[in-house]
């Protein structure tokens, strides 16, 4: 059975421009997840869209990539250890444990850069992420 608080899914990062788009069935659920999570732990989305859409971006390439959702806005030395370990998995520990993002996907309601909304479409994130 899975956890809850985990997302679905595990895989690489947002650094690496060359990888290839994820998938749209990775994105879908990434993007559900953060929805739910979001209005789940009374976080919001940032004021800019596109650091949403990049941050679901990462997490989908690498729940493609390695199978599971790493934190897409840190390096690692080993992808596939980092994600057995589950430390980094979205939402990763300090964000169960504290509501700190540090990608600022989920911000808290006295955060200055959070906006108003826990929904974000598909479409946006495409757009957002073009190119
Ligand atoms: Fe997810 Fe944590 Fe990364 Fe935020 S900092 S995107 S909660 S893994």
């Amino acid at each position: 059975m899975t956890a809850p608080d985990a997302a679905p899914g595990p895989a690489p990062t947002p650094e690496s421009d060359a990888a290839p788009r994820p998938e749209s069935d990775s994105l879908e659920v990434i993007r559900k997840f953060a929805e739910t999570y979001a209005q789940r732990t009374g976080t919001y989305f940032c004021s800019d869209p596109g650091v949403t859409a990049v941050v679901l971006e990462g997490l989908a390439r690498h729940k493609d990539e390695l199978g599971g959702a790493l934190c897409p806005c840190r390096h690692y030395e080993d992808k596939q250890a980092e994600v057995a370990q589950a430390f980094w998995n979205c939402p990763c520990v300090p964000m169960r444990e504290r509501k700190e993002c540090h990608c600022m996907l989920f911000l808290t309601e006295d955060n200055p850069f959070r906006g108003e909304q826990q929904t974000i479409s598909l479409e946006e994130v495409r757009a957002l992420t073009a190119g």
